[in-house]
């Protein structure tokens, strides 16, 4: 079998880029990051006539090779460097025939780097609206290329990208611009330095200091006899070069291109009036969101009830037909569960980008980034932070997930870091359940103090958000440069392909990048949870049934009685009463202390577990209410749940980080471990701090 053939494929932001991998490699593709860099790395194989396959890159978007951000860099690192095993046999530039011009740019820049460089124009089926005609052969004889015009939406001239590609040997691999041009004394010198280097290639090491392979921009200083030129006679430069290639290219264009103007772009500057409007724009981005967040909530309730009835009768299944034992167990009350912990997020993730890749699509998400950029940028977040933001209430998981699409590394950490302080649907069970308890029911202007309180949370957890973005903002010293939106796209009607791949990738990269994690911490803490030592726990059934021998209670009872006297004596339970000393003085007991720890697993365990202990049947609300309202407080004899205690715990949850599986992603999201621990503990400490003062204050 032959080698694959290597295809890289680059362009300006938008062109289409992704679209054309998506035609070429259909699910034949894999994402994951470039290593050490959070900047996505797409592959796919694409088949090629003939039986050749190619193994396609589908690279970040990029304005030219003068890098000015992480994005850029990755680009230009891959073209210089030829050890690379990524080195592209071909570099496939997608360009967009509304924007010929622009993307002509990078286009002779890459075709300078003597690499088989192929033009693609694609959305050919906009031509005819915009007025615009093409000299394709003009166009390849003076660009020295091969061109394929062709529309991904239409699915028009994919075949013959396919051909060309497969006969990539026959692309000429002469420049477009002689370097000399720009600067003749200077580059003569190179070259007489470095006779064997490409011109093109020195030069872009010169100005951009990247690392490739040997030749750093230190050792051609040393070799080269003359200065490699002050920083601003670099930046001078590199105007010229520029210009000389704007010239070249408007002369082709030219002749090449024919625009008719008279076809208008009213459409276009009608909806543009309207959806950046002062008032217009943000009524309806805020109408837009409201939509998207109820379905978050309503539509992925079903689905999401469905598929915790599943698993909840999968593990009594399970137990039902398997011999009881330890494994039965594990397998009933550890994996399945912790499976069922994973799947039961991919409801909400899948609603959630089915909108947001129909609002990228669409070409509405620029014009809500230069809506929000102005207020959100003050807080050290993107225009694009509100989706993430907004959809934290609903859950963190497929929140964390959507900044990717915040292109700026800074401002996408910064909303990775303060998205959990949303509160998620998950700390709804606790709330209520703690406000019915403390918060008296009395009514304040007809309002409720318990509905009042349960906003006043949510207005905290965002507010914490923004306030805390502000202070990273000032406080992290990160360099990334803020992405300059050059223009907004066109309006289009989302491809449905384009859509539907990204809501398969976004849920299998959770599943198998967060949910691995998930996994195991589920396991750990059912084991925590179901084993213990000494003759306390395994003794535990003949010690319950002694004890309450006199009392003569049913089956069901005793049998509660027994599971919550396990769960005491389990390693979670001795965990619980060992960290009493430190949240007492939060008005805890152990027992809430054993509901902390588990609710590590998700928020909302906090309720069951709090039922366990408190040897209570069912979940439900009422019983449980009741048990723990009759809680004393085993040093004032007084209710454990008081105002005090009661808005302590409250604020803890508002604040610390409980929950694996925002930690997973995070992880995932920023490939370290780094900013998932520090969230951990910075976000545990403040709650810590905030409940101590919250109950020392108050009782
Ligand atoms: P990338 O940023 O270069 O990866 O570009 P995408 O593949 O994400 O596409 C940008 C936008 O152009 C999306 O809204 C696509 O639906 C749209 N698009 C892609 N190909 C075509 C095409 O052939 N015709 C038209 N009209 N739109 C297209
Ligand atoms: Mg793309």
């Amino acid at each position: 079998m032959s080698k694959q053939i290597n295809v890289a494929l680059i362009g300006n932001p938008n062109t289409g880029k992704t679209s054309v991998f998506n035609a070429l490699t259909g699910l034949n593709q894999k994402v994951g990051n470039y290593p050490g860099i959070t900047v996505e790395k797409k592959e796919g194989i694409c088949k090629l006539p003939r039986g050749v396959k190619a193994h396609i890159i589908d690279l970040p978007g990029t304005y030219s090779l003068n890098a000015s951000s992480l994005d850029e860099n990755v680009v230009i690192e891959l073209l210089l460097n030829k050890k690379d095993k990524d080195f592209p046999d071909i570099a496939v530039v997608v360009s967009d025939v509304e924007n010929l011009k622009r993307n002509l740019l990078l286009f002779t820049q890459i075709k300078d780097l003597e690499i088989p460089t192929l033009l693609v124009i694609n959305m050919a089926d906009r031509m005819d609206r915009k007025g615009i005609s093409l000299d394709i052969d003009y166009l390849e004889e003076h660009l020295q290329t091969k061109i394929a015009l062709i529309s991904t939406r239409k699915n028009i001239g994919i075949d013959k990208l396919k051909n060309l590609i497969t006969n990539y040997k026959d692309i000429s691999i002469t420049p477009c611009l002689n370097a000399s041009q720009i600067d003749k004394t200077y580059f003569d010198n190179l070259r007489k330095a470095f006779p064997n280097q490409l011109l093109y290639k020195l030069w872009l090491v010169i100005t951009q200091d990247v690392n490739f392979g040997k030749t750093s921009r230190k050792e051609i200083e040393a070799v080269t006899n003359f200065k490699t030129k002050s920083k601003t006679d670099l930046k001078r430069l590199q105007q010229k070069e520029t210009i000389k290639r704007y010239q070249f290219i408007n002369n082709v264009l030219k002749v090449g291109q024919t625009i008719d103007t008279s076809q208008a772009k009213d459409l276009r500057s009608k909806l543009d009036r309207i959806l950046t409007h002062k008032v217009w724009g943000y009524l309806i981005f805020f109408a837009i969101l409201l939509t998207i967040f109820q379905a978050i909530y309503d539509w992925s309730g079903i689905p999401m009830d469905f598929i915790d009835t599943v698993f909840a009768s999968l593990s009594e299944w399970t137990k039902n037909i398997l011999p009881s034992g330890a494994f039965t167990n594990l397998l009933a009350e550890g994996i399945i569960p912790g499976l069922g912990g994973i799947v039961i997020f991919i409801p909400q993730i899948a609603f959630l980008f089915l909108f947001i890749a129909v609002l990228e699509e669409s070409g509405y998400m620029s014009r809500v980034v230069f809506l929000m950029d102005r207020i959100m940028r003050r807080f050290g977040l993107s225009g694009k932070s509100v989706v993430p933001l907004i959809s934290g209430t609903a859950c963190a998981i497929p929140a964390i997930m959507a900044t990717r699409n915040i292109e700026n590394w800074k401002e996408r950490l910064i909303t990775i870091l303060v998205t959990p302080f949303t509160t998620c649907s998950a700390r709804l069970p606790v709330y209520l359940i703690i406000i019915k308890l403390v918060i008296p029911e009395g009514r304040l202007l007809g309002l409720s103090y318990q509905a009042l309180t349960l906003m006043l949370l949510y207005l905290i957890g965002f507010g914490t958000a923004v306030v805390s973005a502000y202070i990273l903002d000032k406080v992290m010293k990160i360099k990334s440069k803020t992405y300059f939106v050059v223009e907004m796209p066109n309006y289009k009607l989302p491809l449905f392909k384009n859509v539907a791949l990204t809501v398969i990738e976004k849920t299998k990269s959770f599943i198998f990048g967060a949910g691995k994690i998930i996994l195991a911490i589920s396991i750990i803490l059912w084991f925590l949870a179901s084993y213990g030592p000494g003759e306390q726990f395994n003794n535990a059934e003949n010690i319950v049934k002694t004890e309450y021998a006199s009392q003569n209670l049913n089956e069901e009872n005793i049998q509660q009685k027994i599971a919550s006297h396990k769960l005491e004596h389990s390693f979670i339970g001795i965990t619980g009463r060992a960290i009493e000393p430190a949240i007492r003085p939060l008005g805890y007991d152990w027992k809430i202390g054993i509901a902390i720890i588990s609710s590590f697993a998700a928020r909302e365990v906090f309720v069951g577990t709090l039922a366990t202990i408190y040897s209570v049947g069912s979940e439900d609300v009422d019983t449980i209410t009741n048990k723990m309202a009759a809680e004393k407080n085993p040093i004032t004899g007084g209710a454990l749940f008081t105002f005090a205690s009661g808005i302590s715990l409250l604020l803890f949850y508002a604040f610390a980080m409980q929950c694996m599986s925002t930690l997973a992603i995070v992880k995932r999201e920023t490939n370290s471990w780094k900013w998932p621990t520090l969230q951990l503990v910075i976000m545990t400490i403040f709650a810590y701090i905030v409940a101590l003062i919250a109950f020392q204050f108050l009782n």
